[in-house]
């Protein structure tokens, strides 16, 4: 395994493996590595040639009031999952390296209109913006043949596979299953921001999700009942305070009032120090 910090430098060695005629599979990632992140890598690994796996923690996705520089860092033992994953190349770049103009003074970015006006687009103006763009941006590095993206984050998945769809990008887009813990709680590299009182109480989360989705398997179809029904559950079983709660198409993620198709329950939950996030879909017949 080797790590580039240049632009340059890991273009080059890809140059080398594309002609050798090697596929490339891409994870990107903001670091701070666990099994979720682990679970990319190992399906990259099986369907591609060669395994590239980025590490930025992109401050153009982050808002004024948010965890940009808070959010948790540990490159050395990233190091070690990414070599036990049997990855290739890790990218590691400075903001330097990625905005070299500064993120302010970029000459032109990329943009998301559609899939952003609910759930964490809603709650995190121009957070989407900042993704597409460096998502961009690293596929150009890159030039990956298949990329991997854990659907814990199912609308960021959404909304690249418009941008990847929108601006022909050629490149097959992957996701993932999100990867829990036993009691349920989605991985996230933000979990270690919670109190043990608050991780003891986590869980709820995803059993809410679960609830409602027995209520879906019970012939629900009232968008707005399933919300009310969620919300409620949450708010009886936390301690946190609810950012959203949400039922709407997937991945579209349209408001219908009557649910049918692909849906997805979503909610953002905030506790004191870590604001998660956790969905569940399901196709309904
Ligand atoms: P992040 O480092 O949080 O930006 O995540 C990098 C990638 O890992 C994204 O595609 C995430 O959706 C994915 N990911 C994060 N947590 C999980 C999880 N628990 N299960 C599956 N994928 C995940």
């Amino acid at each position: 395994m080797k790590t580039f910090t240049t632009i340059a430098e890991l273009r080059a060695q890809l140059k080398e493996e594309r002609r050798a005629g090697k596929t490339i599979g891409f994870v990107p990632t903001m670091g701070y590595l666990h099994e979720g992140h682990a679970a990319l890598m190992n399906e990259a690994r099986q369907a591609t040639d060669v395994v590239v796996l980025s590490i930025f923690v992109n401050p153009l996705q982050f808002g004024p009031n948010e965890d940009f520089d808070s959010y948790p860092r540990d490159f050395a033992r990233d190091e070690q999952v990414a070599k036990d994953a049997g990855v290739d190349y890790i990218f590691y770049p400075t903001i330097a390296e990625m905005y070299p103009t500064g993120k302010e003074q970029l000459t032109t970015s990329v943009v998301a209109h559609r899939r952003i006006d609910r759930l964490c687009g809603e709650k995190r103006p121009g957070h989407f913006d900042g993704v597409v763009t460096v998502v961009t941006k690293l596929f150009n590095i890159v030039q990956p043949d298949k990329a991997f993206f854990g659907l814990k984050d199912a609308q960021q998945v959404a909304v690249l596979q418009g941008l990847v769809d929108d601006l022909n990008i050629d490149v097959a887009m992957v996701g993932v299953p999100t990867v829990r813990e036993e009691d349920g709680l989605a991985k996230s590299s933000r979990n270690v921001y919670l109190s043990p009182a608050e991780r003891a109480e986590a869980p709820h989360l995803s059993r809410a999700l679960q609830y409602g989705a027995e209520l879906l398997r019970g012939g629900e179809r009232n968008r707005a009942a399933l919300i009310e029904a969620v919300t409620k559950r949450l708010t009886e079983t936390g301690t946190g305070v609810i950012d959203y709660v949400d039922v709407l198409t997937y991945p579209d993620l349209q408001p219908t009032t009557t649910l049918s198709g692909q849906v997805i329950i979503a909610l953002a939950y905030k506790y004191e120090k870590a604001r998660l996030i956790d969905n569940l879909i399901m196709e309904l017949n």
